[in-house]
């Protein structure tokens, strides 16, 4: 199936025997290439910028596990905690210190955040803070917007109905047409819809919840006055304003897009980067909100794991790390060279293209743009970006299999890897 000089006969051999094992092959579906020829290179090992597959191909990688890598794959002062961590045990299922040292972190970081609890996943911590938005306001349905992932629970999965449509249809079997129902949707960057969906539905709407910085339609930032005006608005509506910063947050800067663009939401999920690449997520907020949660109150929600002391070290020491002064400038200057060359080398080569990067997150799509929603990301040349990212694959660059995927830089990655990486593109664009 794979043309072109890159060996890949183990990884072949182990995907053809995990597709009898596990559905698809995987453990989550975007592992699987399907849209970009369906043929999964198979890790062995990964350290620093980089990724060895198991044939022993060599990546520079700009996944890395889909954002927790930020300071680089396997940090040698986050595997020593965690191997001390270790010896004191796996799990307690009982309170640990560590959870106060992550909480005091996390609370100091994020303007929006008093109050924390830890979950196991970005999944959790948003059908978490779902069930928070209806019990603190006694109201059962949401907003979101259409291209705007947050995790895989039945509220989430729902895509936008056509025109004025203002029921969501669900997008999965499995999810009842009476949860999706309860899901309100509207385009990203446009606020008017967003007003209408509030009129129409006067006194049922408990909140909006956003990625305030789109990762999970291709890289897309809010206009001027989005955020601002979700905040006026929810207030106005009396509803509340959730940040999805599962991706964003300690990425775009420290204290996540809240930070950087200086609008605070009532409640906040974070997730990837907070685990340093252990599984951790976490959803916290105004006091008066949190003080709702069990068993300080009567939303109930609970976790054997949470809270598990191996990835609560793994998240500190990240945090540690991150909070050394510059780490965010370094990420934001070799970011935007790689997007400036990349952007470049399409347009040396001829193919329409549009992008842009912040701090450590990057996108670019294979159309003119500019992007400022799902619809018009859609309009990429999906065909182009399948070639290209294979291309890139044979030249040592692991992308993100998806045109609809935002990218990843971290600390390790050095400007030589980046150089190598652009002049890459240059070559495989001129081939497409
Ligand atoms: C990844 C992601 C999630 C889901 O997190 P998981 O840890 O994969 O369950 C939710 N929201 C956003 C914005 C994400 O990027």
């Amino acid at each position: 199936m794979i043309t072109g000089n890159l060996k890949t006969t183990k990884s072949d051999e182990i995907f053809s025997a995990a597709q009898k094992l596990m559905p698809g092959g995987v453990s989550s579906p975007v592992r699987a290439f399907k849209s970009v020829g369906g043929q999964p290179i198979v890790f062995d090992r990964v350290k620093g910028a980089y990724a060895w597959d198991v044939d022993g191909n060599q990546y520079i990688d700009y996944v890395g596990t889909w954002g927790p890598a930020i300071c680089g794959h396997a940090h040698p002062e986050v595997i020593r905690a965690i191997q001390e961590a270790a010896e004191k045990g796996t799990s307690f299922g009982a309170p640990s210190a560590l959870e106060n040292v992550l909480a005091e972190m996390v609370i100091d970081a994020v303007p929006s955040i008093e109050m924390v609890r830890f979950v196991n996943s970005g999944t959790e911590a948003c059908m978490s803070v779902l069930r928070l938005m209806r019990a603190f306001t006694g109201r059962e349905k949401i907003i979101k917007f259409e291209g705007c992932y947050h995790g895989h629970a039945d509220m989430f999965l729902v895509k936008a109905g056509s025109g004025v449509a203002t029921l969501g249809l669900p997008d999965s079997p499995g999810v009842p047409k009476s949860t999706a129902a309860s899901t309100l949707t509207a385009p990203y960057n446009d606020l008017e819809a967003v007003k209408k969906l509030f009129e129409e539905n006067p006194g049922e709407v408990a909140g909006v919840m956003l990625e305030p910085i789109v990762g999970n339609s291709g890289f897309i930032v809010p206009e001027p006055g989005f955020l601002a005006g979700l905040r006026e608005l929810t207030r106005e509506y009396g509803a509340l304003l959730v940040f999805d910063e599962v991706m964003t947050g300690f990425r775009i800067a420290y204290g996540g897009v809240q930070e950087k663009f200086g609008i605070t939401p009532d409640l906040t999920t974070l997730g990837k980067v907070i685990g340093g690449g252990l599984p951790v997520g976490a959803y916290g907020g105004r006091r008066d909100i949190m003080e709702m949660v069990a068993p300080a109150g009567p939303m109930y929600q609970a976790g054997t794991l949470s809270g598990n002391p191996l990835a609560m070290t793994a998240g500190i020491k990240t945090l540690e790390l991150l909070r050394q002064p510059g780490t965010y400038e370094t990420l934001d200057r070799i970011t935007s060279r790689l997007i400036a060359g990349l952007l470049n080398a399409a347009k040396e080569t001829g193919h329409a293209a549009c992008g842009g990067s912040i701090s450590g997150m990057f996108g670019f799509f294979f159309t003119e743009g500019p992007v400022h929603n799902y619809e018009d990301a859609k309009k990429s040349d999906l065909s182009k970006f399948s070639k290209f990212h294979r291309g890139m694959l044979e030249q040592g660059v692991y992308l993100a299999p998806s045109q609809f995927e935002a990218g990843f830089t971290s600390l390790a990655h050095t400007d030589e890897d980046i150089d190598q990486t652009i002049a890459a593109a240059k070559s495989v664009m001129s081939s497409l």
